[in-house]
């Protein structure tokens, strides 16, 4: 079982994590060449992250298969490697990022003097994450965090507590110095009082939109910045454009967004629409599809399950109720397994209960389209706006057309979700999707403040005079 941290416990590492960065800071200001020292620092941190995650691979693993069934194969393929990449990626790009940007300005105020951007860190940070990827997305942030030169704070899912007691094991062995990194267990109540500090630097948030507006809320209470990557309904387009030859494969690559991790992926495929002209072939072939990727969902199966008893049951009713036709894969599963077999939801209509509030399900509705304007009227009006869109096209032309109308956070043409492991490329959503970016250098920007640094000389003052009062005539007519 997990043992939540006592609320005063919450307050005393806010004060560690305020402490360490502040001590820090002051023994950078004494160091000869503090640049130097602070990258050396950083990147010393960063290996004993990656080392101690390493060493708990094996952990890892069980603890998510343990927490929802978490296949192994997702788990190594889609939380450890890249986290560990992700984290390789910062140590060696990292001098680079720190550098301060020259920045050049000739008009006559700024010609004389030295302008720079130095990067400096925002301070103690706050990262909270969800149970979906709960590796991923809670060690992610925190390299980034300290990459970044900031202390930090890791509230990991309950929801996943085998999981967050090895990260939690991973972060204590990794021979940090105290008020580093330090991680808070609990729920509502602990990451309330979390939240409601004065004493935080920025809050980065993955998670609901609904759970995000409560901690964007408390934050501005007290000006804390925010990082807010949450969900939604992604929409994916099979447009009358794609070349039918490409179908296969396209089909394959919207089976492994939408059902893989059980669809519990913030940028899973959440509903397919397809041309009028051709969804019965769609259709037809998304069904030989489904068996041949989903032969047989048993107790031994390596699939994901959902995460708990009420997602498990809102699936059921949600299908329950759907007024369009079920295609499942088969399955052999005992009455204690909380899991949903794919399930394609053929003739889908706006108003089915697959289409209201993201899925979050290995379930697929699948809409049939005859108007594109029409349609991406509809997603404006309902679903705005989404953390990703994926089009399957071969038209450059409709493709432009579709993301001229449609905002959203990323889009992917001809494959899904595998854009959030680019490096150096910001993932993030728009409006209901959430603010703010990370991925590379992205996340070392999120958790950085950009400082202007304006040194200016005294003996151009003549050039420079006529800003001081008084105003005279001559001044005044110039
Ligand atoms: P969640 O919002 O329920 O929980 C996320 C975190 O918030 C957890 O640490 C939880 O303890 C905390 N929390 C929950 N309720 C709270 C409350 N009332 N007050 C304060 N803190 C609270 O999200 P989840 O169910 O774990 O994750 C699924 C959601 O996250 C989906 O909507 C998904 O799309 C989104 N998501 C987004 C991304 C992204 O990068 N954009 C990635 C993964 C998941």
């Amino acid at each position: 079982t997990l043992n939540y941290t006592p609320l005063e416990v919450i307050d005393t590492k806010i004060q560690s994590s305020r402490n360490f960065y502040l001590a820090r800071q002051l023994q950078l200001s004494h160091e000869k060449s503090p640049a130097k020292a602070d990258l050396l620092f950083r990147q010393t941190q960063l290996k004993k992250l990656y080392n101690s995650i390493l060493k708990h691979e094996e952990n890892l693993i069980q603890a998510m298969f343990q927490d929802y069934h978490r296949a192994r194969q997702e788990s190594i393929g889609t939380e450890i490697n890249p986290l560990l990449n992700a984290t390789l990626h910062i140590i060696n790009h990292l001098s680079k990022w720190m550098k301060p940007k020259r920045v050049s300005d000739n008009s006559p105020p700024f010609i004389c003097g030295s302008i720079k951007v130095e990067k400096i860190a925002r301070g103690n940070v706050l990262v909270i994450s969800p149970f979906n990827f709960p590796v991923l997305l809670a060690l992610v942030p925190v390299a980034h965090a300290i990459g970044a030169g900031n202390s930090v704070i890791l509230k990991p899912s309950e929801r996943t507590a085998h999981t967050a007691l090895v990260m939690q094991r991973i972060i204590e062995e990794a021979g940090f110095p105290d008020g580093l990194v330090q991680v808070v267990q609990g729920a509502i109540d602990e990451t309330q009082r979390l939240i409601t500090s004065k004493d935080l630097d920025m809050i980065f948030y993955t998670g609901s939109p609904t759970v995000g507006s409560i901690i964007a809320q408390e934050a501005a209470k007290n000006l804390t910045p925010c990082v807010l990557e949450l969900g939604g309904k992604s929409p994916t387009f099979i447009t009358e454009n794609f070349n039918d030859k490409n179908l296969k494969t396209a089909l394959k690559r919207i089976f492994f967004g939408a059902f893989g991790n059980s669809g519990q992926i913030c940028v899973s495929p959440d509903y397919l629409l397809v041309h009028e002209s051709k969804y019965n072939k769609v259709a037809a072939l998304a069904k030989e599809v489904l068996i041949e990727m989903f032969p047989e969902v048993n107790d031994s199966t390596e699939f994901t399950h959902l995460i708990s008893e009420t997602a498990y049951n809102t699936t059921l009713k949600k299908l329950e109720a759907t007024s369009g036709e079920k295609f499942q894969a088969k399955s052999d599963l005992s009455d204690t397994n909380i899991c949903v077999p794919p399930t394609l939801i053929f003739n889908c209509q706006w108003e089915d209960s697959t289409m209201q509030q993201e899925n979050f399900a290995p379930i697929l509705p699948v809409l049939k389209y005859s108007n594109l304007d029409d349609t991406l009227d509809k997603i404006i009006a309902t679903h705005n706006n989404p953390l990703v869109q994926y089009i399957f096209s071969d038209s450059n032309e409709e493709i432009s057309h579709i993301l001229l109308r449609l905002k959203s956070g990323d889009c992917v043409i001809n494959d899904t979700i595998l854009h959030v492991g680019i490096q150096d490329a910001p993932f993030g959503g728009i409006g209901n999707s959430g603010y703010g970016n990370y991925g590379g250098i992205y996340g070392f920007n999120a958790f950085t403040h950009e400082r202007t640094f304006f040194k200016q000389p005294f003996w151009n003052d003549v050039f420079l005079s006529m800003r001081y009062a008084p105003f005279t005539q001559k001044k005044t007519k110039l």
